[in-house]
């Protein structure tokens, strides 16, 4: 036999024996990570991205799903939330502030949630055994400084509870979870929780992620970014009222610029008082935008403006943000950002978490947290949620065999 028609023959069998339990067909795939930003199909097996390509045959899967008309992205990385529900004590985020997270992940196109700091040394093992252990949704961790967890009070703000070394052998303990170090809500006006953090970080080779409290005058914004965190560290609640953004001329103020030059992340956070459109709209028209967008999801925000990931995206559509800009900030950045390069994207081999998302236009209303409207032309909507190639959310049935069918 000539080579030519062998390899041909070997081909012809190895397209004959490809096999997928699931087709997404013609949906137009964003996978920032791959630079894909065109009409593909994709084709998941055991629970992996077998392939991204152009015409996969449907009679090659075991279901098929028409995804003509929508995007097809990495599953959605949301990594500010607060899901230490269920210990039952009340008004503190190790408790009633937080949420379950499958409550709220599926249904916005989540599949990673990353807790911010629900959680200190102490109670870690609580939360793992109660929530991370037991939750469907991939949930990851950043540990807080303070030994105790977080109630944004005094037990926070107890400089006693910060053992940075106590949180470094944590996090090692916990590497398949925990993914760095939080710092949030301090009140005084000492460095010490903003810089604990950062050597438990260095210790255990983690980013840290701050949450700025009172913003005092003896440890300025500009030092916190500039100075005392590392390129890779990350800033949360970019768009808070409380950051001098804006100069007397409604200018950015250049330090931000400078910031984010170095390497520092910053986060969107959004939360239920950590995002006004007087910032956010100034800001983004002078080209400061984030690196990373999440939710801050928690009770206090998961019905007010915030409301979940896709509309917090949608805000950052209509800040004019290309929808490729908000997929890489929602995706491949956070992913990267929390070192877990396995997720975010759509390559070959990697686990399938799949957000297949609607693009709608017309008229919509978004508020901020100070109940300020911006109006806007563009909203996305979660249509399908897919978790290691198990359909998690499917809002229109996509996947699903009609209840006539023979
Ligand atoms: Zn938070």
């Amino acid at each position: 036999m000539r080579l030519a028609t062998w390899l041909c023959l070997a081909a012809g069998q190895l397209a004959a024996q490809t096999h997928y339990d699931l087709l997404l067909k013609g949906g137009h795939v964003i996978d920032p990570k791959n630079g894909i930003d065109v009409v593909r199909d994709v084709g998941i097996r055991d629970g992996r991205i077998a392939a991204v390509q152009e015409n996969l045959p449907s009679s090659s899967a075991t279901r098929t799903v028409d995804a003509a008309g929508l995007y097809v992205t990495p599953g959605l990385v949301d990594i500010h939330v607060h899901v230490y529900a269920g210990t039952g004590v009340p008004h503190v985020y190790y408790g009633d502030n937080s949420v379950y997270p499958d409550d709220h992940s599926f249904k916005a196109c989540t599949t990673t949630m990353v807790d911010a700091g629900s959680s200190g040394a102490h109670d870690f093992p609580d939360f793992k055994q109660r929530i991370i252990d037991r939750a469907k949704t991939r949930v990851l961790a950043f540990l807080n400084i303070a030994s105790n967890g977080m109630d944004s009070g005094p037990v926070e703000n107890d400089l006693g509870s910060m053992d940075a070394d106590l949180a470094a052998a944590t996090v090692k303990q916990h590497r398949d979870v925990l993914v760095g170090i939080k710092s949030a809500h301090y009140r005084g006006p000492e460095w010490t929780p903003v810089d604990r953090a950062v050597q438990a970080g260095r210790i255990a080779d983690v980013p840290v992620m701050i949450d700025f409290g009172l913003f005092r005058p003896e440890r300025p914004h500009s030092e916190l970014v500039l100075k005392h965190l590392r390129p890779g560290d990350i800033y949360t609640h970019t768009y808070l009222d409380r950051v001098p953004m804006l100069d007397d001329q409604g200018k950015v103020r250049p330090y931000l610029f400078e910031a984010q030059k170095r390497g520092i992340i910053f986060d969107v956070g959004h939360g239920g008082g950590s995002f006004v459109w007087r910032h956010a709209v100034p800001a983004t028209q002078q080209g400061f935008y984030p690196n990373s967008i999440s939710t801050d999801l928690h009770v206090g925000s998961m019905n007010s403006g915030m409301k979940d990931m896709v509309n917090v995206m949608s805000k950052f559509l209509n800040l004019k943000m290309s929808l490729k800009d908000v997929i890489a900030a929602s995706t491949w950045n956070p992913a990267r950002e929390v070192r877990r390069e396995e997720l975010g994207h759509l390559s070959a081999g990697a686990v399938s978490d799949i957000a297949v998302l609607r693009l709608e236009t017309g008229k919509f209303g978004f508020m901020d947290v100070e109940g300020r409207a911006m109006a806007g032309t563009q909203r996305l909507g979660c249509e399908m949620t897919i978790l290691g190639g198990k359909v998690m959310y499917d809002l229109n049935a996509r996947a699903s065999i009609a209840w006539d069918a023979k």
